[in-house]
């Protein structure tokens, strides 16, 4: 029987951790404060800024919100960017994806202050990583290598094997799991044979956005196995991308979703927060 990584209980230890360094800060005069853009209505949006800011309320990190039209332009997307890269008063400042496709988010991305850029996104932060140098990190790479570490998993010398390959998920967590010494190998879309190298994986990921398709078959016995997808089900469940029930009999550790990796990418993105606040100060 595998252990279960309780995401849900790392993510509210770090949030109350976090409380205590915000009392601190404003006791020195320090706010740290988010600023979150939305463009458009997307209804999903939505609920990821709620939780975003219900978080920063927990911990007494100041939020505002910026709402801008779904047809925004360029021009005005930019515009308020910079205003806030000038605010004093803003640490952080975070693009909610997606926007309207008339808008090129990587521009935009790249137009936030990468000491601001609490995703993690901006390019000289996606190098610093690279060449791992201290930067923000993406968050829910940030979190499962939390989670691994709080678990006193070894990720050194073990081999990880990440399926998905996204700039967001895939491409910077396998550059954390070799910055932590394991030996990688990154799987994607047009990887043949990829039962016979997930079979390898002391480490085994999965950031597919494919309801249940890392089954018994591809997974190594002890593996751990840790499990970013978060796919809903016709009947409205949410399901991750590992078929948890087959998998977890031959894992070490594994994963639940939810209540696993979910939880941590907000308390991962509150803990950028704190360090942009104390990075600016
Ligand atoms: P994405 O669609 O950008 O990337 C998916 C990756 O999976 C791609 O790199 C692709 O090459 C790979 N892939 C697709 N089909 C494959 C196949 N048959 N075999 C091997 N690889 C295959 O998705 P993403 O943004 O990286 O997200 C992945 C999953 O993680 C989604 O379910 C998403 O909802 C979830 N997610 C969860 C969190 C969280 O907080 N837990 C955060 C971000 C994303």
């Amino acid at each position: 029987m595998a252990t279960i990584i309780n995401g849900k209980e790392v993510a509210a230890k770090i949030r109350a951790e976090l409380k205590k360094e915000v009392e601190e800060l404003i006791k020195n005069g320090i706010y740290p404060k988010l600023a979150v853009i939305m463009v458009g209505n997307d209804s999903a949006s939505a609920v990821y800024v709620r939780n975003k800011s219900k978080a920063c309320n927990e911990i007494g990190i100041e939020f505002e919100e910026f709402l801008m039209e779904e047809n925004t332009t360029r021009e005005q997307l930019l515009e308020l960017i910079d205003k806030l890269n000038n605010r004093k008063d803003i640490n952080g400042i975070l693009l909610q994806s997606p926007i309207p496709k008339h808008l090129d988010i990587r521009e935009a991305f790249n137009a936030i202050n990468y000491k601001k850029d609490v995703d993690g996104f901006h390019p000289i932060n996606v190098g610093k990583l690279a060449i791992g140098e201290d930067c923000f990190i993406s968050c829910t790479p940030a979190g499962v290598i939390k989670m691994l570490e709080e678990y006193n998993i070894p990720i050194e010398g073990k081999h990880a094997v990440v399926i998905g390959r996204s700039n967001i998920v895939g491409k910077p967590l396998s550059q954390c799991l070799l910055n932590k010494n394991a030996t990688v190998t990154i799987c994607h879309s047009r990887t043949k044979n990829l039962e016979e190298i997930t079979k390898q994986a002391d480490i085994l990921v999965a950031a597919i956005g494919k309801p249940k398709f890392v089954t018994e078959n591809m997974v190594k016995q002890n593996a751990v196995v840790i499990d970013v997808g978060i796919n809903r089900t016709e009947d409205g469940k949410l399901v991750g991308d590992v078929d948890y029930e087959k998998v977890e009999p031959k894992a070490t550790y594994i994963t639940p979703v939810p209540g696993g990796v979910g939880p941590m990418t907000i308390a991962m993105l509150m803990t950028n927060v704190v360090k942009a606040a104390k990075n600016l100060k």
